[in-house]
């Protein structure tokens, strides 16, 4: 088995149960497996590799819970720039219509690398319109060129526009396809075991783009082999007055209908909930991708993310889809993630010199989502934190940068108050994916210029 050898960082974050932040730690890989953490002095001397990270914060590797990497092929589409959720879908339908299989390897190539770059080791995305051929597999393959964890979603839309739902018809597909090829995915990709480096999750697109039918099925589906259950919940008030109107519940009584609620189902967004649906989250071990740039972007609303640690929900974090963020910046998203929960602090009237007031997020608080909690709501045990036993999944940051000049008293607080930086390393099972600030499994100039010809021509067409 192949050993690395990491020392001599400034210091090193774990996210264990003790939350121990090591000054001049370091890891000990054997196998992509961590086998110990500490103090440099302590740990085995002899390595195939050492990798020496003086001048670094070393911390778990992000873990993303939500996105959808072809979106990356329209950012910030004018017509789309200032609409809320119901009308930026109406007018990026037709062009993502017009997408083809090597559009969707390259656009996941492209927020892949993008993730990697911000400090990401495992993303999940939700992959829901296959135009013209393309499938889940575009997108597995592009992660596994890349080298980053992928749990593949695999998305589904059966409503179109003639039966009431929201999407065009043209990019809908049956329901009984749409079943075959999810078990198809699920047998020929899902990696049940620790360390997985592919998982794949059934995830019908949103309760205004399928049937109820197909909620259940999927679900019944996803129990028989143990994959997880995804999709988009209580993100605008729109959607809860649609859901009201057609099914007459709110959203996540509409779940609870459909059997889809437990410790294998975690919902994107879960912005407009009550007291009560959070609870139901809580006992029944729920999860939810939380998006805070996507949530303002489209002016949906702040996500009770506070109340929602308070009560025990499992919360990770997610960039969402490039086309509502416009950024795939994992980092950054927990900055925002702690910006904007003061924000929503404040409006309920939280004040620093009212002692009783709820307490505000931190950015350990922050960070702990991005890691811990994102992992918890993606059911990896064997990701979050830098434990024995663990996947050596870890970024590196250097501290000597122009953005964190005065704020050494606290590195792990200046990643999140800071602007948000690039990662110097980020390593996927003791393999390298960035090294020295540059990816090294593609040709990224390459790729930029591939994307914006695919980009260029499904605007074209439009
Ligand atoms: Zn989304």
């Amino acid at each position: 088995m192949t050993s690395l050898l990491v020392k001599n960082t400034t210091l090193l974050v774990t996210m264990d149960a003790d939350r121990r932040e090591i000054p001049d730690g370091g890891l000990f890989i054997q196998g992509g497996f961590i086998r110990q953490v500490g103090l440099t002095a302590e740990l085995p001397q002899e390595a195939d590799e050492t990798l020496d990270l003086q001048g670094c914060i070393l911390l778990p590797g992000l873990i993303n819970t939500h996105h959808h990497f072809y979106q990356t092929l329209t950012r910030a589409v004018p017509a789309a720039q200032d609409a809320n959720l119901f009308n930026w879908l109406k007018t990026l339908y037709p062009i993502w219509a017009c997408m083809r299989p090597e559009d969707i390897r390259i656009s996941s190539q492209t927020a892949l690398a993008e993730l990697a770059l911000s400090g990401c080791t495992t993303a999940s995305d939700h992959l829901y319109l296959f135009p013209n051929g393309s499938s889940l597999d575009d997108e597995i393959q592009a992660a596994q060129e890349l080298g980053v964890r992928l749990h593949a979603s695999r998305g589904s839309m059966s409503l179109g526009e003639s039966k009431g739902g929201l999407p065009p018809d043209s990019v809908v597909e049956s329901e009984d396809f749409i079943l075959k090829d999810s078990q198809r995915l699920i047998e020929q990709y899902h990696d049940p075991n620790p360390g997985a480096m592919v998982q794949i999750v059934l995830a019908p697109c949103s309760p205004f783009s399928v049937t109820g039918e197909l909620m259940r099925q999927s679900a019944s589906l996803a129990r028989e082999y143990g994959v997880q259950l995804h999709t988009h919940l209580a993100e605008t008030k729109d959607e809860e007055v649609f859901c009201q109107q057609l099914f007459g519940h709110r959203p996540v009584a509409y779940m609870e209908l459909l059997n889809w609620i437990g410790p294998d189902v975690w919902f994107a967004h879960s912005v407009h909930v009550n007291q009560d649906e959070m609870r139901l989250y809580s006992q029944t071990g729920c999860g939810v991708a939380h998006c805070p740039s996507s949530n303002m972007r489209l002016a949906s609303g702040i996500a009770p993310v506070m109340d929602m640690l308070r009560l025990g929900v499992k919360v990770g974090l997610g960039v969402d889809g490039s086309a509502s963020n416009d950024g795939s910046h994992l980092l950054g998203e927990a900055r925002q993630a702690m910006l904007v929960a003061r924000v929503r602090a404040g409006l309920e009237g939280a004040s620093l010199s009212n002692e009783s007031a709820p307490p505000l997020m931190t950015a350990r608080q922050a960070l702990e989502i991005a890691t811990l909690g994102s992992a918890s709501v993606l059911g990896r045990a064997d990701l979050g934190s830098l434990e024995p036993g663990k996947c050596a999944d870890f970024i590196a940051i250097r501290l000597d940068r122009l953005g964190y000049a005065g704020a050494l008293h606290d590195p792990v607080a200046a990643l999140v108050f800071c602007a948000p930086v690039q990662a110097d390393f980020t390593i996927v099972g003791g393999k390298f994916v960035v090294k020295d600030g540059q990816l090294v499994t593609l040709d990224l100039p390459r790729l930029v210029e591939q994307h914006n010809r695919a980009a260029k021509r499904l605007l074209g067409n439009w």
